[in-house]
């Protein structure tokens, strides 16, 4: 099995940006945003599930999921959210595990914003903590968005704190400074990693 890097940081930490770097040295990344998307299109079975479980308004009119109706209704609704979750985190899971298997680069990476509040980090065998202080999150989030600055901290207060995470992580890396800065600091975590990769 692939050695699986899990790499994790809250809104605007420049999650993207070191997936995008990592890729660019020829590692494969799954990322656990795009297959959240993928297990709810219209010819999957957890948007069927959805819709028996909330009823014909979670569609639109061409079969597709309604995400904001839904979005509205599990923000008022603790419950109704752990009743989609408990739909989708499974499939999330299953298609997560079938793309990692199905890797072929040197190790390969899982990047996800909620690596640690859904145990997918159960998945991976190192995790990677991309950090920045919550000013520059919702300045880089904010310019990257257009999102204002209320939403942004709304989607904040739902994830772990920096300073949990931080203590969970193997690895933390301070986006702090320019994209050179990030780089540099990837640079010999990536050897690192291929190091790893080679022994397991
Ligand atoms: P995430 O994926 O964690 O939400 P992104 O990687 O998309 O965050 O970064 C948010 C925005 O900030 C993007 O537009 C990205 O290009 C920019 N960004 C990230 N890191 C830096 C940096 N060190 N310097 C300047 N801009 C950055």
């Amino acid at each position: 099995m692939t050695f699986v890097l899990g790499l994790t940081g809250g809104i605007g930490s420049g999650k993207s940006a070191a997936s995008n770097w990592f890729e660019l040295q020829g590692i494969q990344v799954v990322d656990a945003d795009i297959v959240a998307r993928e297990v709810v299109e219209p010819s999957q079975p957890a948007l069927n599930q959805i819709q028996q479980q909330f009823g014909d308004w979670v569609l639109l009119a061409n079969g597709e999921l309604n995400r904001r109706a839904l979005r509205e209704h599990i923000f008022k609704d603790p419950t109704a959210r752990q009743a989609l979750e408990a739909i989708t985190h499974p499939a999330i899971r299953q298609s997560i595990i079938q793309q990692l298997n199905e890797a072929t680069s040197p190790y390969v990476i899982l990047v996800s914003p909620l690596l640690f509040e859904t145990n997918q980090h159960e998945l991976t065998n190192h995790t990677l903590l991309i950090d920045a202080t919550e000013q520059l999150q919702i300045q880089r989030a904010s310019q990257r968005d257009g999102q204002n600055i209320e939403q942004i901290q709304k989607i904040i207060q739902v994830q772990m704190p920096r300073q949990e995470k931080q203590k969970i992580a193997d690895d933390i890396v301070l986006n702090d400074g320019h994209l050179d800065h990030l780089y540099a600091q990837l640079r010999p975590l990536h050897l690192k990693y291929l190091a790893h990769a080679e022994k397991s």
